[in-house]
């Protein structure tokens, strides 16, 4: 089922919670709603559910299921399946009774016979590989398998569309990898619409199709993980995807100084901010007639396949992240308190007052 927001606005009081916004999601699409807290992500996912209504003003937004004008439909007629951060399951029921809970309310016509509704919540119980767990109560399971529950229950009633409010946030990390390549699988088999809240970019980036970037109420982008990894439209998007490192300083004859550091760059005279990300920082045992920009090393923790190297210096306001890989790492004997020179391999700078087009550099 797609669906069409058309100028959906919203204020709580004085506080205006969303800016009118437009987003068009496509049947079968997996939509992540990326933003710091306070961004307006939930009230937009709970706008789209029917959960709340948004303003109505002189030029009225719409919402639109595939044809369906769903603007003032009651979430209850919707065929929406919801999942909330904290499991909401019911305490009292046992697995099984959570499941079938949404298909055991419907209308005598709408309601499958027994032997149908337990036939689809053993099916569910399967996919979430909890089919031994149907007659235990809440308490009794993981935080885990009490969202796989929590998802199984909101697939009973087969929405059309299926709606996430940062449903991993309260599980640790191990366990929310798991359960998002279960919600993956899950949402390519049955072949749903999905949109899920995270404030999480790898989230994000890892689970969505496209990915929509709220600040302050606004979509800042939407695009697919890689276009927006590749290609931030402004330095919000840009900042709030990953670690960035800044080097601000004034430029005069090519040159960008900043306390004892220096780098060529082809830009105007005037000052400038560049930002780069950690595996964008090249290190060496000595600078180059190009850079010049000296660093400590403060701290080495190996991560997974990298090993993030921090930096500090007299010319840096805040200190700078390095990734480097294994094989570098120990090619250049790196330790704690190590003097060494940091190279931009590429960069970006974001001049707000001249365009909101960011503009990239490769370095030589
Ligand atoms: P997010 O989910 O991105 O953290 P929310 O959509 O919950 O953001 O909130 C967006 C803004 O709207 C925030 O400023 C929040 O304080 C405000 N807000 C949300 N719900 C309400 C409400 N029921 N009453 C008043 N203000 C609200
Ligand atoms: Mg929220």
């Amino acid at each position: 089922m797609s669906i069409r927001l058309d100028n959906i606005a919203k204020h709580f009081g004085n506080t205006q919670a969303l800016e009118p916004i437009s987003l068009d999601i496509n049947e079968g699409e997996l939509v992540g709603l990326l933003g710091p807290s306070g961004s307006g992500k939930t009230t937009l996912l709970r706008i789209i559910a029917g959960l709340e209504n948004a303003d109505r003003t002189a030029q009225p937004g719409k919402i639109l299921f595939g044809e369906r004008d769903v603007t003032h439909v009651h979430v209850r007629d919707r065929r929406i399946g919801f999942v909330f951060q904290n499991y909401a399951l019911f305490r009292h029921m046992s697995v099984y009774d959570n499941v079938a809970f949404g298909l055991t309310v419907l209308s005598r016509k709408h309601r499958p016979s027994s032997g149908e509704i337990r036939a689809r919540v053993y099916r569910l119980l399967e996919m979430v590989k909890l089919e031994s767990f149907a007659n235990r109560y809440p308490a009794q399971l993981s935080g885990g398998q009490q969202q796989r529950v929590s998802l199984a229950r909101a697939l009973a009633v087969e929405p059309e569309v299926l709606l996430l409010d940062e449903p991993f946030g309260a599980l640790d990390a191990k366990v929310r990898q798991e359960l998002r390549r279960w919600l993956r699988h899950l949402h390519d088999e049955l072949n749903f619409t999905s949109v899920f809240v995270t404030h999480d970019q790898e989230e994000a980036l890892e689970l969505s199709d496209r990915v929509v970037v709220m600040s302050n109420g606004r979509i800042e982008q939407i695009d697919t993980p890689d276009a927006l990894y590749r290609s931030p439209a402004n330095r919000f998007v840009f900042e709030f995807l990953g670690d960035v490192n800044h080097l601000e300083g004034k430029v005069n004859n090519a040159v960008l100084t900043c306390g004892d550091a220096h780098l060529h760059v082809d830009l105007p005279d005037g000052h400038e901010e560049l930002l780069l990300r950690p595996h964008e920082v090249r290190l060496t045992q000595a600078p180059t007639a190009e850079s010049h920009l000296p660093v400590t090393i403060t701290a080495i923790s190996p991560v997974g396949a990298e090993v993030r190297v921090e930096l500090e210096a007299d010319w840096l306001a805040q200190p700078w992240l390095a990734t480097v890989r294994h094989t570098d790492f120990e090619h250049l004997e790196l330790q704690r308190g190590q003097r060494l020179y940091a190279h931009p391999r590429h960069w970006r700078r974001f001049p707000e007052s001249v365009s909101k087009a960011p503009e990239q550099r490769h370095v030589a």
